[in-house]
């Protein structure tokens, strides 16, 4: 074994020894680690610093007690979290979670994956995530308030426009955003809107970002297809999950000439042959807060729910799928799934979640000629909005949709080339998960180099 992979190895065996457990974390860490070795062969002045042990340690982890009362007057208690990952870049910038499956290592998967996507922007923005095992599923709008604004009374003594600026993620969106800012405005007495992203546009959110991460999915999609002569148009598309990334993926694939047909939820999936219709399901979900379940009545016959199986199935349908979409959660999409998507003639694959496909789905994506762009590729939109809103804040301006568009749109095919080129200049042309490793991970072992021991 060559040094530079005895000391992949041996970064990835400390992995393991100080975060015991932590399976998604250490999914994610080898993920990026399998990609380096070639890296630090070319780079010794990367080992002689540490950067392959500093990148993986966290700068700062915080665990917090989050205690509420719900409406029958019951004190509820739940736990916070915010993994302060790399700051090499910049402020710490990632999302916050709230679901049950919440744990430490569920916030440092994401906030180590934050690390390499935020670079891969161009940004200058570092990497982390938070989070909490509360569930707002099923919460009155007042106990989510009640909840956000316990979680901000502690969080906010770590956060900042130039320290760490949280989003929205899985069960974090606009309504969860505004109980959080209004509890950090009230906190320290002054309005600093760069503090969070993800704000509505009507008090210093961007235009553009709660559309952001789906379309910049669907266009990194747009580019991997363009180099093997194919588009969306005409194309079949299976799309997992129905929140905020699912319902601004299916926009621009249908901007696109594409038909999604098919969408899921944690309880089950729906196959609507003719086509999702998106003002329904935007209606349902958005505005009402319902289920897939919801859509399916209210779509009068046209499509069917389905409880068993899992949304890849549809592949195997007549008429099969060009594309796949997973924009759920992680480890949504296993082998056995693959084998679905390469029996419907499935052309690409392009992850809106954050690691939704499996190691075992990945090398089988490998091995089979079907284009796969990882998630911190392929749904890098999101951060780099609300990075654009963080720079109309700093200068208290606000920008049209179509300029915010733009800018995502063209970060989009920056990011897709970076990724395709430096898989090429490594030799492995079309292999967008090397690509994305190298190429986010190079620009912040340079800072990090640059910035000294710290
Ligand atoms: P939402 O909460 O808006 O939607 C999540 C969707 O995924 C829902 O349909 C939900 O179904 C489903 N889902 C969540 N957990 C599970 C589970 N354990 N099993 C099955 N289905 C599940 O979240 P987002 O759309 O914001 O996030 C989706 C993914 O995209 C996540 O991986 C997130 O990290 C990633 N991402 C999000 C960004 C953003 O800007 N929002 C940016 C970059 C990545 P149900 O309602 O039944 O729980």
């Amino acid at each position: 074994m060559s040094t530079a992979a005895q000391s992949v190895s041996a970064t990835y065996d400390t992995v393991l020894r100080r975060n015991p457990g932590e399976l998604e974390f250490h999914q994610a860490a080898k993920e990026v680690l399998d990609s380096l070795a070639p890296v630090v062969e070319r780079h010794p002045e990367y080992l002689d610093a540490a950067i392959l042990e500093r990148i993986c340690e966290p700068e700062r982890q915080i665990i917090f007690r989050v205690p509420w009362v719900d409406d029958a007057g019951r004190v509820q208690l739940n736990r916070g979290f915010r993994v302060q990952y790399n700051s090499a870049l910049g402020p710490y910038k990632g999302g916050l979670r709230f679901h049950p499956s919440v744990r430490l290592g569920t916030i440092k998967f994401l906030g180590f994956e934050q690390i390499f996507k935020n670079a891969l922007t161009g940004l200058p923005i570092g990497g982390g995530k938070g989070g909490s095992d509360f569930d707002p599923k099923g919460k009155s709008d007042a106990e989510v308030m009640r909840f956000c604004q316990s979680f901000m009374t502690e969080l906010h003594r770590h956060i900042g426009a130039e320290t760490d600026v949280p989003a929205g993620d899985i069960g974090v969106g606009g309504r969860e955003i505004g109980y959080l800012f209004g509890q950090y405005k009230r906190l320290g007495n002054r309005y600093e809107s760069g503090v969070l992203t993800g704000k509505s546009p009507a008090w210093g959110g961007s235009l553009a970002r709660t559309e952001a991460t789906g379309y910049g999915t669907v266009i990194f999609a747009r580019e991997m297809l363009a180099t093997r002569n194919a588009s969306f148009d005409g194309a079949r598309v299976i799309v997992s999950g129905s929140g905020n990334v699912a319902i601004y993926a299916i926009e621009k694939v249908q901007q696109f000439g594409g038909t999604v047909v098919a969408v899921s939820d944690s309880s089950g999936y729906v196959y609507d042959p003719d086509g999702i219709d998106l003002d329904l399901l935007k209606q349902i979900k958005e505005i009402e807060r319902g289920r897939i379940a919801d859509y399916v009545v209210r779509r009068g016959g046209r499509a069917e729910l389905r409880t068993t199986g899992k949304v890849w199935d549809v592949a195997r349908e007549p008429g099969g799928v060009k594309v796949a979409l997973p924009c759920a959660t992680q480890n949504e999409l296993d082998e056995a799934d693959v084998r679905s998507l390469i029996a419907g003639g499935c052309l690409a694959v392009a992850e809106g979640a954050n690691m939704p496909c499996t190691p075992a789905a990945v090398n089988l994506l490998h091995e089979s000629d079907i284009l796969f762009a990882p998630g911190k590729a392929a749904n890098a939109g999101g951060v780099a909005t609300s990075a654009l809103e963080m720079q109309q804040n700093a200068s208290r301006d606000t920008w049209t949709f179509e300029h915010t568009a733009d800018r995502l749109e063209q970060i989009m095919i920056n990011v897709h080339s970076q990724c395709k080129e430096t898989a090429e200049e490594y030799g492995a042309p079309g292999n967008y998960v090397l690509g994305a490793n190298i190429a986010g991970f190079v620009r912040v072992a340079d800072a990090m180099l640059a910035l000294g021991v710290i």
